[in-house]
């Protein structure tokens, strides 16, 4: 594909999902700019193309500061994933997988169900929404452990769990026996590895936690064993290049594993992470995976087909996606043929 706007076209034709989505971290700089004119009128050099965090830490203090200054009940939640979701649809995503941080439920001493039940009314029918709950390594505290474990045993509609946050902190004793729990409960787990750890982190969410969907995952490219251990497990790594490279997880984008990680049989997909931090779309993911990483068509094929291999829709809604995506990527290959 080396004609730029038959790649734009080809990549917009697509259906797609996106698995790796932090609402917090999605919400769109117009709401900021509505509620606060005069602070936020102008785009911040964090959110310019050419931006590069110098820590996770600073990332991290960045989004807060910005999410908190939105986020402050269920209806802050409905209207940013209102605006979030159409902006998905737009770029004709079919499918997405969000989660929020369960240390909002703190912060904002609000029921975490009602944020829930917040982010699922917005979702328009022409998209398939389901929300995770995103849990920090230390979050099991006297306040959000009863609230946690309250979270996977009633909470119906929630889909699964994510750990998430600084993975310099350990695993700390609750966490295997929860994501156990979790797992009976029927959620799904998923949880953040690999990002700024080592290998050995994406090998303990695979066998201690349980987890086959590793959010990143990246530095399991560091481990032929853990590859090895991927692929035999089946377990999904859930990509986000442009954040990976913003974070500076990987030097360069010519870097980026999931080329290798894909030549494996490791399967991947892509996603955006935190569109507020990284100022990026899933269009803008899959074109650089074209412009930097010298992807072809059946390769971004293949990563579109994974993203409904994995989801939670019924078995002939995802066939039905991935043979419209098959039907796509032999027509674009005919044509460059
Ligand atoms: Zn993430």
């Amino acid at each position: 594909m080396t004609d730029l706007s038959a790649t734009r076209e080809f990549i917009q034709s697509l259906p797609k999902t996106e698995t790796h989505l932090h609402i917090e971290g999605s919400l769109p700089w117009e709401l900021l700019e509505k509620k606060n004119p005069a602070k936020y009128a102008s785009q911040p050099s964090f959110r310019k193309d050419s931006f590069r965090y110098d820590s996770f830490e600073q990332f991290e203090s960045i989004l807060i500061d910005h999410a908190l200054d939105w986020f402050d009940s269920p209806e802050s939640y409905y209207e940013a994933s209102k605006l979030i979701f159409a902006k998905q649809i737009e770029q004709n995503v079919k499918y997405v997988e969000t989660s929020f941080h369960a240390g909002m439920m703190e912060f904002l001493k609000i029921p975490g169900e009602e944020i829930l039940e917040a982010i699922l009314s917005a979702a328009p029918p022409q998209l398939e929404v389901r929300v995770f709950l995103g849990i920090s390594r230390n979050a099991y505290t006297p306040y959000l452990g009863p609230l946690l474990e309250q979270a996977i045993e009633t909470w119906d509609s929630l889909a699964g769990i994510d750990l998430h946050g600084l993975e310099s902190l350990p695993l700390e004793a609750w966490t295997q026996p929860f994501w156990k729990r979790a797992s009976s409960c029927g959620k799904i787990l998923k949880a953040h590895a690999g990002e700024f750890g080592p290998a050995k982190n994406v090998e303990q969410a695979v066998i201690d936690l349980g987890v086959r969907r590793i959010q990143h995952g990246v530095r399991a490219s560091e481990s032929e064993k853990v590859m090895k251990l991927l692929l035999d497990e089946g377990v999904t790594l859930d990509l986000c290049p442009i954040s990976n490279y913003k974070l500076r997880v990987v030097g360069e984008f010519e870097d980026h594993p999931i080329g290798s990680f894909m030549n494996h049989g490791i399967r991947c997909t892509v996603s955006t992470d935190d569109p507020l931090s990284f100022n990026n779309s899933l269009h803008q993911e899959y074109e650089v995976l074209v412009d930097k990483m010298g992807f072809s068509a059946r390769e971004i094929g293949r990563l579109a087909q994974n993203g409904f291999e994995v989801s939670d829709l019924e078995p002939d809604v995802r066939a039905s996606w991935q043979s419209q995506i098959i039907g796509l990527v032999d027509n674009v290959c005919s044509v460059d043929e």
